[in-house]
Order: C-alpha cells, then sequence, then structure tokens
C-alpha cells in the first residue's frame, strides 16, 4: 500500500458529500493530478508536494488545528462552529450556504425576541448559542445530529437553526426564515504552524495561486466584437473589464477587433450596452484560468 509522503503538504477534503464534487473537480482543474478509487483513505499527488486525505466533513477543522494535515477544504459553518484555531485562507466560491432561524409559518413568529423561553433545535449548538446570546435573547437550545427541521412539526423546538441554501427544505416543512445567523461557503483553512513555516507555506502560496486563478476565471467572460471605428473610444470606457481590452484593426478600415474579460455580474447589462452601440459578431467564451 502506498504511504504518505514526509515532504508533501497534506490537505483533508470531504470524503463523500455536498462538497466533494466541486472540490475534486478545483483539484483537477488547477493541475493536480493523482489516482482516485473507491473506499480510498488518501491520494499522493504526482506532480506537485501534496497528499489529499477523505475524510468526514465535522473531522476538517480538528485535523487542521491539531496538525494532522495542514490544509483544509471545508464550509466555514463547520470551522465557526468547531471553535478551532485555524487559519482562513481562501474562499472558494461553492457551498454557499446561510446558517438561518426558521419557524412554522402559521406560528405568527416573525423575530427572535418572540423566542425568548422556547426551544429551539439544531445541529450547530456552539454557533447557535452564541447568537441568540449576543441578541439577548435567552432562548432554550436543543442538540440535534440530523433532520432539525421536523422538530417543530413534532412539537419538540418552537424554532430550528439550519443550514438553508435554496429554501426548498424548508418550504418543505412549512418553515420560514426570521434571521441570518451565519453566511458559509467552501472555504481553504490552514494550521497556524504550517502557515508561518517558511517552506509549507510556499507550497501553500503556490496552491492557494492555483485555486484564485479558477476562481477568478469563473467570475469573468472572454468577449470577442467587432466596433465601428467611431465608437471605439466610448465603447472602451465602458467595459469595466481588465486593465485595457486589445483593439486589432480589422479588413474593414471602419471595423476595429475588441478582446476583453468581463465580470460575469455586470455581463448583460455590458452586452445590451454594446449592441446598442453598434457592437457586433459579439463572441463569448469561458476563462479557464486567469490570473492578474
Ligand atoms: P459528512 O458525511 O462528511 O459528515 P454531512 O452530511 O455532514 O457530510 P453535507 O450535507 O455533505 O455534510 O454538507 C457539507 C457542507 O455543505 C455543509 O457543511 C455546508 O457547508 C455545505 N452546504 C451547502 N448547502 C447546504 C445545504 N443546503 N444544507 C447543508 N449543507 C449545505
Ligand atoms: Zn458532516
Amino acid at each position: 500500500m502506498a504511504k504518505l509522503n514526509d515532504d508533501h503538504l497534506k490537505l483533508a477534503i470531504q470524503k463523500d458529500g455536498r462538497l466533494t464534487e466541486d472540490t475534486r473537480n478545483l483539484l483537477r482543474t488547477v493541475g493536480l493530478h493523482y489516482e482516485t478509487y473507491k473506499r480510498q483513505l488518501f491520494s499522493i499527488c504526482r506532480n506537485f508536494p501534496l497528499d489529499i486525505l477523505y475524510v468526514r466533513d465535522d473531522d476538517i477543522a480538528e485535523y487542521v488545528a491539531e496538525g494532522v494535515v495542514d490544509l483544509g477544504i471545508v464550509g466555514r459553518n463547520l470551522v465557526v462552529e468547531s471553535e478551532k484555531p485555524v487559519k482562513e485562507l481562501l474562499e472558494l466560491n461553492y457551498g454557499q450556504c446561510s446558517l438561518k432561524v426558521a419557524v412554522p409559518a402559521e406560528s405568527g413568529i416573525t423575530t427572535i425576541e418572540q423566542l425568548a423561553g422556547c426551544n429551539v433545535a439544531t445541529s450547530y449548538p456552539v454557533t447557535t448559542t452564541r447568537y441568540f446570546a449576543d441578541q439577548h435573547v435567552d432562548a432554550n437550545i436543543i442538540t440535534i445530529s440530523g433532520s432539525v427541521e421536523i422538530t417543530p412539526a413534532l412539537g419538540v423546538a418552537s424554532a430550528i437553526v439550519d443550514l438553508v441554501s435554496t429554501g426548498s427544505s424548508l418550504r418543505l416543512n412549512d418553515l420560514i426564515p426570521i434571521a441570518n445567523v451565519l453566511d458559509s461557503q467552501s472555504i481553504v483553512i490552514g494550521n497556524p504552524r504550517s502557515v508561518a513555516h517558511p517552506e509549507k507555506r510556499a507550497i501553500i502560496d503556490r496552491l492557494l495561486t492555483r485555486f484564485q486563478g479558477v476562481i477568478t476565471a469563473s467570475e469573468y467572460k472572454y468577449v470577442m466584437m467587432n466596433v465601428p471605428h467611431d465608437s471605439l473610444a466610448y465603447i472602451t470606457t465602458i467595459m469595466p473589464g481588465l486593465k485595457s481590452p486589445t483593439v486589432l484593426p480589422t479588413a474593414d478600415a471602419g471595423w476595429m477587433a475588441v478582446h476583453t474579460a468581463i465580470r460575469e455580474d455586470v455581463f448583460w447589462d455590458v452586452i445590451e450596452e454594446l449592441k446598442t452601440l453598434g457592437a457586433q459578431g459579439i463572441l463569448v467564451s469561458s476563462i479557464e484560468k486567469m490570473f492578474f
């Protein structure tokens, strides 16, 4: 059996769950080569000094804090709940969800102050207790390990604090959110000693730079278009992309070709404006990796 490498960094990721597919895709997209097969506990990268350990997500913050691994990829919700002294190094832009207070729709409860003296069920007792204390509401926090959303129907609790992404699970159980406790997404965390260790830090930074390149690329589209020569000066000012777009002559002297990257969040507004200004032949493509 293969053994972990002493001079490799160790990264813990979720073995099998909501974050697993996106995390594996990220590791592949940044060019890490490693074998995978079912029931495997770890993989050794062939082309980067990194070993990947597959574990339950609940254990990742602890393994990172204890130095069993140098790095972990996990939801911020679990890092906050664990209260472990780890360093948050990078947000990865997937696994977005929020920890919310929710109540039965017909309960008439609209504020958390109305929950004083009530039972609140959650799988996040540490975060929930701190939240209610911060809000000066004296609720009775009950720890439930799974299916928290059915506890109001069972008469166990008046409210729940649970993870919500689309809200469909709340709706299914006739619950409505009344307050936001925490916004979460998948993040990279580091062991404080590993992060402070010069050689390890250098490898960590190489890995984070690669992750950042993929994240930035996912926030932009590459756009190529033909622009009438007369509107070129104005068009280049409305493009909020990179520092300055590439402008090339075309076979027709009245038209120029413009290449640039445009942020996904303003993309449609910019494209509509470009069309009104006479841009034609607009081609849009995804960017795989991007570095400023
Ligand atoms: P494990 O078997 O590793 O313990 P799990 O069942 O505890 O897995 P998952 O349900 O796979 O955990 O969720 C992993 C993470 O996905 C959560 O901690 C959270 O950060 C994120 N997540 C994103 N959307 C949701 C959601 N709607 N509900 C729960 N978690 C979500
Ligand atoms: Zn878990």
